[in-house]
C-alpha cells in the first residue's frame, strides 16, 4: 500500500462505524488503531510496515466479529480494505497453532481462501503473505494455467492458508497433494463472480470436502436467490456487514457518456487517449475477441497497449498486469472477469469501450478508478444498441450521467457527415474545437486546455432527468441476504450506508 493512499484511507473515527451491523462488538468508532482488536504484535509490525494505521470501515466491522469466531456475509467489493478485513482475523486465529517446526505435520491446511480468478488469488495472497511474514504461518496460493509443481511442493511442505482458484484447488484433491481434512476457516471471496463463472458445482464439492465445524465467510458484491441459496448450506448464522459501493462513483468520479457508432468505438477510444494524453488506463470490453482486436487497433496507432482475458495464459496475463504497473503498458484492455480485482490503485481513468451487460459490472468497472479518494474519470462509449443497458445503468446507480459529443464522431447514425467524409479529413480533425456542435449543454465537467474537445449534447440528448437519479445510493433491502441482522441495542450506532473507502471524507 503506497503511503499517499493512507491519509485516504485512514477514515475519521466518526465514519468507522459506518460499515456495520452488530450488537455484538464494541462500538465501532471506539475502534480507531488496529491494537484495539487486540491483534498479535507480530501482525501489528506488518501492518505498521505497510503504513497502515487505522482500519478502513469494513476491517473496523468485519474483524471484531470474525475474531469471535462468527460467520459472516460481507456486501463489500475490492478496494474497501475487504482482504485485510477478513485476513487479519484469520491469521490472528491460526496464531494459536503456529508452530515453528520444519514438519510438514505441524503445518496443515487451516484456512482456505477461494477466489474466481486467479489475478485476484494472487493479489490476495500478496496480502496474505505480507500480513503473516513475521509470523511462522505459511501460504500458498494455487491457481490453474501455470505448472502445478510448485504448487505442490508448497502444499507437501505445509502450509495453513491456502488461497486457490476452485478449479485447480479440485486438481490437487484429485491428486492427493492437498489434505482440507483440518480447514477450520473458509472464506468465498467474490461469491457472485464465483457463480457467474459456473463454478456452482465446484464450490459443492469442495464445502463437502471440508470439516462441518469451521468458520465460515462469504463476501459477494450482490445476493442474488442462488447466492443466498449458496449462503444457506455452508453458513452458521452469519451475521451479515455491509459496506455500499456507489457513493464513491458519485464523489470521486466524473462519470461521461459519448454517443458513437458501433464501428467507431476503436477510433474513438484511441482518439480520447491520444487527445487526454491518458497513460495508465484499463479499458472494459465485454468479450475477449473484442479485447484483443482492440488491443491490436491500438498498438496500430501508437498506442502501447495490451490485452488481458481468459485467453491468455496465466503469465501472459501476469506480464501484462506487471508492465502497466510499471508503466510500461499504458493501456490494458480487459474483459470483466479478467480485472476482476484488479488492484491497482489510482488509477486516473477507465474507459468502457463496450457498456457491460450486467448493470453491476459497471458499477465493478468505474471502481477501478477514483479508489481511495482519488478523483478518475470513468468515461463510457455507447452506441444506439445500448440504450437498454444504459438505461440498467442508471437506474442501478441512481444517476443520469452526462453526455458529450466526441468532436469529430457522430452520434446518431446517417446525421452530419458520413463516416467516409470523416475518414477522408484524417484523425487530427478529430480534436478540432472549431467544428462540430459548440454547445456545452449542462456538462458538470469543466474541460481544460488540451482535452478532447468534447460537446454536450442538445436536443434529443439534453437529460431529461428525474430527481430519482440524484437521490443517493442505498443498497436495496432485496440485495441483502435473508440472514440474521442482530437487533438494534443502545451500543449500537445508526448505520451509515455511505461508507465505501473511497467514499469518505477527509478528517
Ligand atoms: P482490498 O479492498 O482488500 O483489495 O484493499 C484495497 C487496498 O487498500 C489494498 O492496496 C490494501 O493494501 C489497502 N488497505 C487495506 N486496508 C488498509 C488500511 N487499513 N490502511 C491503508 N491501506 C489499506
Amino acid at each position: 500500500m503506497n503511503s499517499e493512499l493512507n491519509s485516504e484511507l485512514n477514515p475519521p473515527a466518526e465514519f468507522i462505524s459506518d460499515a456495520l451491523i452488530s450488537d455484538e462488538v464494541p462500538e465501532a468508532d471506539a475502534i480507531v488503531s488496529f491494537a484495539d482488536f487486540g491483534l498479535s504484535p507480530d501482525i501489528l509490525r506488518s501492518l505498521a510496515e505497510q503504513g497502515y494505521v487505522h482500519p478502513t470501515p469494513i476491517q473496523a466491522a468485519a474483524i471484531p466479529v470474525l475474531l469471535q469466531g462468527r460467520d459472516v456475509m460481507g456486501a463489500a467489493q475490492t478496494g474497501t480494505g475487504k482482504t485485510a478485513g477478513f485476513a487479519l482475523p484469520i491469521i490472528q486465529l491460526l496464531l494459536a497453532h503456529a508452530s515453528n517446526s520444519a514438519s510438514p505435520a505441524r503445518h496443515p491446511v487451516r484456512a482456505l481462501i477461494l477466489t474466481p480468478t486467479r489475478e485476484l488469488a494472487d493479489q490476495v495472497a500478496d496480502n496474505v503473505k505480507t500480513y503473516c511474514k513475521h509470523t511462522p504461518l505459511r501460504s500458498v496460493v494455487v491457481f490453474g494455467g501455470v505448472d502445478m509443481a510448485p504448487q505442490t511442493a508448497a502444499l507437501r511442505a505445509g502450509v495453513e492458508i491456502v488461497i486457490a482458484t476452485p478449479g485447480r484447488l479440485l486438481d490437487h484433491v484429485q491428486q492427493k497433494t492437498i489434505n482440507l481434512s483440518q480447514v477450520q476457516m473458509l472464506v468465498m471471496d467474490e461469491a457472485d463472480r464465483m457463480l457467474d463463472m459456473g463454478f456452482l458445482p465446484d464450490l459443492q464439492r469442495i464445502i463437502n470436502l471440508l470439516p462441518k465445524n469451521r468458520q465460515s465467510l462469504m463476501f459477494s458484491a450482490t445476493f442474488s436467490q442462488e447466492i443466498k441459496k449458496l449462503a444457506a448450506t455452508f453458513l452458521r448464522n452469519p451475521l451479515t456487514i455491509e459496506v455500499a459501493r456507489s457513493n464513491a462513483t458519485a464523489e470521486n468520479v466524473t462519470q461521461i457518456l459519448y454517443q458513437v457508432q458501433e464501428e467507431e468505438k476503436r477510433d474513438a477510444v484511441s482518439f480520447i487517449i491520444r487527445e487526454r494524453h491518458l497513460k495508465q488506463v484499463i479499458v472494459f470490453s465485454n468479450t475477449k475477441i473484442g479485447a484483443s482486436r482492440l488491443a491490436v487497433h491500438l498498438v496500430k496507432t501508437g498506442v502501447k497497449a495490451s490485452a488481458i482475458h481468459g485467453d491468455k495464459s496465466q503469465s501472459e496475463r501476469m506480464a501484462a498486469l506487471e508492465s502497466f504497473k510499471r508503466g510500461e503498458i499504458e493501456v490494458l484492455v480487459a474483459t470483466d472477469v479478467a480485472a476482476r480485482g484488479l488492484d491497482i490503485a489510482e488509477l486516473p481513468c477507465v474507459i468502457n469501450y463496450d457498456l457491460p451487460y450486467n448493470a453491476e459490472d459497471y458499477v465493478h468497472r468505474i471502481g477501478r478508478t477514483g479508489r481511495a479518494g482519488a478523483k478518475g474519470d470513468a468515461i463510457s462509449l455507447f452506441s444506439e444498441k445500448d440504450e437498454r443497458l444504459l438505461v440498467d445503468i442508471e437506474k442501478l446507480i441512481k444517476q443520469k450521467i452526462v453526455r458529450l459529443h466526441l468532436a469529430g464522431f457522430v452520434a446518431e447514425k446517417f446525421v452530419a457527415a458520413p463516416r467516409e467524409a470523416r475518414a477522408s479529413r484524417g484523425d487530427s480533425s478529430r480534436g478540432d474545437s472549431s467544428r462540430g456542435d459548440s454547445s456545452r449543454g449542462d456538462s458538470s465537467r469543466s474541460e481544460s486546455a488540451g482535452k478532447p474537445a468534447a460537446r454536450a449534447v442538445p436536443r434529443s440528448f439534453a437529460p431529461k432527468v428525474d430527481p430519482w437519479f440524484f437521490q443517493p445510493y442505498q443498497p436495496t433491502a432485496s440485495k441483502l441476504p435473508e440472514v440474521e441482522k442482530p437487533a438494534a441495542t443502545s451500543s449500537t450506532k445508526t448505520v451509515k450506508r455511505a461508507a465505501l473507502l473511497g467514499g469518505l471524507p477527509k478528517a
